[in-house]
């Protein structure tokens, strides 16, 4: 038969997932020997059974009925009893900490007749009745759902025993008025309903939007601790209060917390009254202080970590009611991480364990100070963290004209919007999603970005921002929160990242305990890591900061980011070329061009790999809208555009003519990028350097593709002397590529995964419009639990990465494969990226110290989340 109910000196630490957190370590403390009331605990396995048939599991209340005796022997004391009563607390306790999301019922045992045996035991009337005021109103919200607010209102410490009293009998007849039925007097009755609405609790709405934030799996049940009270309410010489053996704000050292005489642990958590530091402690109850002292410092040598915990001091004893690893900030995170490894606790590589990417990337943001921000106007999809401030700029013009911060506003943005985006502090649009060009610029930048904000109606031509009844116009300030999607009107502070400062070069790390950390634990992660970390880079200026930020390379440069500004004139012409000449005229000036950008590149990378990718978008891209041109058609020029842009025109450009469709369309255009690459990489190498670029072609379907292309690549290449050796891979981003992997490894010297269009082109998610339109559904749904655009969808699109890999390197042994979308940065994906055995990421210049975090991690943890 199985076994429900484990007493606490049962159990142990490790039985997390059978006991809970809080049971497994209410064990653990009962084992080292510490003050723990006596109890016991209910598994999660019945919670689950209850959970599943909606019924208590048979003979869980037999035993409960045989642990309570245990109790009761060892107190010398009955639950029910008429003269000297014990009393009960049942707490939920799942394996991941929740808190405050699920119920806990305190003083249960008391009933009319009891209440009167506690004060007469106790001496303290007040106190009798006190309790039972507290468990009719906890046990009717919990159990029978009554409202607090129906309940009249917590009294102050005012109250003589007389008024108490009274309390309780208004109680009594709420608790009736609510449900119909008078407040149970069966002390029994009363723990059996309280196991069940503790049950029950795991499934409160509060409970299920808890964990899907943060993605605890929803099966697990929790588990129900019942313990023998104790009572911080009894006097000046009681009270309870709540501690951590380190600063869980910044990890400094030493024992940290809040005390409230003569209170429950409740009154602490819910902030009634003001509470004193522990400190003070010493001075009100120096036996009691220094017993804590002693037991924080047990409790850390046997969790290896900080800890938190809960007491109550009855009358002079010290009681533990709870610890548990504790929650701590990022930087605390950082900060006790080494701390420990000082100490001699952990390894350096268990210190990686303990930190996360997550935690790292939110010590790279510079934040808003929330103390001082107003209540949100919108929210969009956090499309690249960070926080900024700025007068409302409605087009790319206005914004790189400005002199102070703007915030560029648009529907979406395009190329075109390139200058106004680097010259704003941060870009705020109501259409598209994560990887909409928007997001994607932005991240690459480390802009702020909020994109999809789709209650945002912009109107550019009216310059109005219209959220429900606020309008905003150019010039009026507004606030963005890339990290939240939180949009606010007017000015909210913002703070840089010391962090950022440092691996820019602008701090030492000397003196400063978070930078220390972040430094030693990075260092360490670059150490042990299999996976390199390469950047997505287009510029010299992102290559320079890569660099500062330890990429080993450039993964992806986007050539097409180099085909704006007044170069664009240049790819009209070839559009707009209706003879081999003409054609041949615009690519001859774009040569010069593309070779100085490659040279400049190379010369950031010195040394190390330079990934070009041939041109991507859709040529239509580089011209005006049709929109724009049907407006304005004035000039011949119009009117050859416009008869272009018709021509060209796409309904699903994303799946048009783009990528090595392109190439194969548009004659010697892949040709004179070829060359611009040879001939940099010649003239580097002339000049002393060392440049090794490498030739990357998107969007391949086929190898017959991939073959016409690298055949004309090979010959030009052949063709430019004082060039390196140049590998010519491939971008593997199409679902045909990856199944057909062993066949395009015939022709590819690399691959990279374009995880973005294979995402888009693997759910038949439109890469741009999902995330803004229904994703929201998506995740409220459950369907799933973070957008596939964010982090890799493993069982679907990862299951064509692993095929990709195997079937490229079956063919091609010790194929280099690498990742290049936006996946390349993001903690989870990372580790699967690791698992499967590519050799590199490659993410946003401001991602590279998560992923090298990460790729460290990946190397020396097991799960994906061990510090949880
Ligand atoms: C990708 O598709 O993952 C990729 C890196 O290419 P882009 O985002 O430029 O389409
Ligand atoms: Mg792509």
């Amino acid at each position: 038969m199985s076994r429900y109910v484990f007493d606490f000196s049962d159990g142990n630490k490790d039985l997390k997932e059978l006991l809970g957190g809080k049971g497994a370590n209410l064990a653990e403390m009962t084992r080292m020997g510490l003050p723990v009331p006596p109890g016991f605990t209910i598994t999660t396995d019945a919670c689950r059974e209850y959970l599943h048939t909606g019924a208590l599991p048979a003979g869980l209340l037999r035993e409960v009925e045989d642990h309570l005796r245990l109790i009761e022997a060892r107190l010398g004391k009955r639950f029910g009893d008429l003269h000297d009563p014990l009393l009960l607390s049942v707490r939920s306790g799942g394996p991941f900490s929740m808190p405050g999301m699920m119920e806990t019922i305190l003083d249960l045992g008391l009933n009319d007749t009891t209440v009167r045996a506690l004060a007469a035991r106790t001496g303290d009337e007040r106190f009798a009745w006190d309790s039972y005021r507290r468990l009719i109103q906890m046990f009717g919200r919990t159990v029978y759902g009554v409202p607090d607010e129906s309940f009249e209102a917590a009294p102050g410490s005012d109250l003589d025993a007389a008024a108490l009293r009274d309390l309780v009998a208004a109680h009594q007849k709420v608790f009736a008025a609510h449900t119909g039925r008078d407040f149970p007097q069966s002390p029994h009755e009363q723990l059996y309903a309280a196991i069940t609405a503790v049950f029950q609790s795991w499934n409160a709405d509060r409970a299920v939007l808890y964990r899907r934030q943060e993605r605890i799996p929803h099966d697990l049940g929790t588990a129900v601790n019942v313990q023998a009270m104790v009572f911080g309410n009894r006097g000046p010489g009681s009270g309870s209060g709540v501690a951590f053996t380190r600063d869980p704000a910044t990890g400094r050292r030493g024992a940290y917390g809040d005390y409230l005489p003569n209170a429950q642990g409740e009154d602490v958590v819910a902030g009634i009254r003001n509470t004193m530091a522990l400190a003070d402690l010493a001075r009100i109850d120096p036996a009691s202080h220094v017993k804590l002292l002693s037991i924080m410092e047990k409790l850390e040598q046997r969790f290896r970590d900080l800890c938190d915990i809960e007491f109550t001091i009855e009358d002079g004893e010290l009681w533990m009611l709870q610890t548990r690893v504790g929650k701590r900030t990022p930087a605390a995170a950082f900060v006790i991480a080494a701390q420990l490894v000082d100490e001699g606790t952990i390894t350096l590589d268990e210190a990686l364990g303990r930190v996360t990417g997550d935690q790292l990337a939110h010590l790279m943001f510079p934040g808003f100070d929330l103390g001082a921000a107003p209540k949100p106007l919108t929210t969009g999809v956090a499309a690249s963290p960070g926080a900024a401030s700025g007068t409302i700029v409605f087009d790319s013009a206005a914004a790189a004209a400005a002199t102070g911060p703007v915030i560029l506003v648009r529907h979406e943005t395009n190329p075109d919007d390139l200058p106004g985006m680097i010259a704003a502090e941060g870009i705020l649009t109501s259409r598209g999603g994560k990887t909409s060009h928007a997001a994607v610029v932005a991240r690459g930048m480390g802009r702020t970005c909020v994109c999809g904000a789709d209650e945002a109606v912009v109107d550019p031509v009216a310059g109005t921002l219209t959220v429900g009844s606020t309008v905003l116009r150019a010039g009026d300030v507004i606030s963005i929160d890339g990290t939240t999607g939180r949009v606010y009107a007017g000015a909210v502070p913002v703070q840089p990242s010391p962090v950022v400062r440092f691996f820019e070069g602008e701090l030492t790390s000397l003196g400063n305990p978070l930078l220390a950390a972040v430094q030693r634990l990075i260092t360490h992660a670059g150490h042990v890591a299999r996976l390199g970390v390469h950047a997505n880079a287009d510029t010299a200026a992102d290559a320079r900061r890569a660099r500062l930020f330890g990429a080993g390379g450039i993964g992806l440069c986007r050539t097409e980011h180099m085909f704006l500004g007044p170069r664009r004139e240049l790819v009209e012409h070839l559009i707009l070329a209706d003879s081999d000449e003409e054609r041949e005229a615009a690519l001859a000036q774009l040569l010069p061009l593309q070779r100085d950008d490659f040279t400049d590149l190379l010369r950031e990378m010195d040394g190390l790999p330079v990934t070009i990718r041939l041109l991507d978008p859709p040529l239509h891209e580089f011209l005006p809208s049709l929109e724009e041109l049907t407006a304005r058609v004035a000039t011949e020029r119009d009117r050859l555009l416009l008869a272009a842009v018709r021509r060209m025109h796409e309904q699903n450009p994303m799946l048009g003519l783009r990528g090595v469709r392109l190439g194969l369309v548009v004659p010697g255009l892949f040709a004179m990028q070829v060359r611009a690459v040879a001939e940099a990489a010649a003239a580097r190498a002339a000049t002393g350097g060392d440049p090794r670029p490498e030739i990357m072609v998107p969007l391949v379907g086929t190898v017959q593709e991939l073959d016409v292309v690298r055949a004309e690549a090979l010959e030009i290449l052949s063709r430019v002397e004082g060039a390196p050796p140049i590998p010519i891979g491939t971008m593997i981003e199409v679902p045909r590529a990856a199944l057909t992997a062993g066949d395009i490894a015939h022709a590819a010297d690399f691959f990279s995964f374009g995880t973005n269009d294979l995402t888009q082109m693997t759910w038949g998610f439109s890469r741009d419009d999902v995330e803004g339109a229904f994703f929201g559904r998506y995740l409220d749904l459950g369907i799933f639990a973070v957008s596939p655009f964010e982090s890799l969808d493993v069982t679907g699109v990862g299951e064509l990465v692993r095929t990709a890999v195997e079937r490229g390197r079956a063919t091609r042994p010790g194929l280099p494969t690498g990742v290049c979308g936006e996946h390349g940065g993001d903690p989870a994906s990372i580790r699967f990226f690791h698992d499967v055995g590519l050799d590199y990421v490659s993410c946003s210049p401001f991602r590279i110290p998560v992923a090298r975090l990460e790729a460290g991690r990946a190397a020396v943890t097991r799960t994906a989340d061990s510090s949880r």
